[in-house]
């Protein structure tokens, strides 16, 4: 598979009580809005899967991170959908002529449970990829209760994509 490319991505947010209780946005995963008591601390909507699934791809294209593109200081991003960031990186990843070929995502939390949802969160990241769901994977995991994430106070992703030509 001459020309294709291989990018990792990862991502942590602290999980807080869901304002005005406290710093979180409303809890969102992989373009889906998930009910739960915490939410995301974050500038943009705090969307773990999808801005590792973002710097997955930007890091395939060796191209600048989400970060460096998307600023936590610049006011436009503030409490910006992070589907743009993503629509950004598939942007860049069609004008070099490469498609996903798959991507295989792990999402580590110990709330809310990722099973019940998983196969809607596919479908919706399939959509946002232009891709088919057979070409997306999401795994959940606990943190065996330990550490912060163990303690539902962040959630952590890890995101493998291929893109090919
Ligand atoms: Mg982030």
């Amino acid at each position: 598979m001459i020309g294709a490319r291989i990018g990792h991505g990862y991502d942590l947010h602290r999980l807080e009580p869901v304002a005005p209780a406290g710093a979180g946005r409303p809890f969102v995963l992989g373009g889906l809005s998930i009910e739960h008591d915490r939410g995301p601390v974050g500038h943009s909507d705090g969307d773990a899967l999808l801005h590792a699934v973002t710097d997955a791809i930007l890091g395939a294209l060796a191209e600048p991170d989400i970060g460096q593109l998307f600023s936590d200081r610049d006011p436009r991003w503030d409490g910006a959908d992070s589907t743009i960031f993503l629509a950004e990186a598939m942007r860049r990843m069609k004008a070099r002529g490469l498609r996903i070929g798959n991507v295989d995502a792990t999402v580590i939390c110990e709330r809310p449970k990722i099973g019940p949802v998983k196969e809607s969160m596919r479908t919706r990241l399939a959509e946002l990829l232009g891709t088919d769901v057979g070409a997306i994977n999401i795994k959940g995991k606990t943190h065996e209760k330990v550490d912060a994430v163990g303690e539902g106070r962040a959630i952590e992703v890890h995101v493998v994509a291929l893109l090919v030509p």
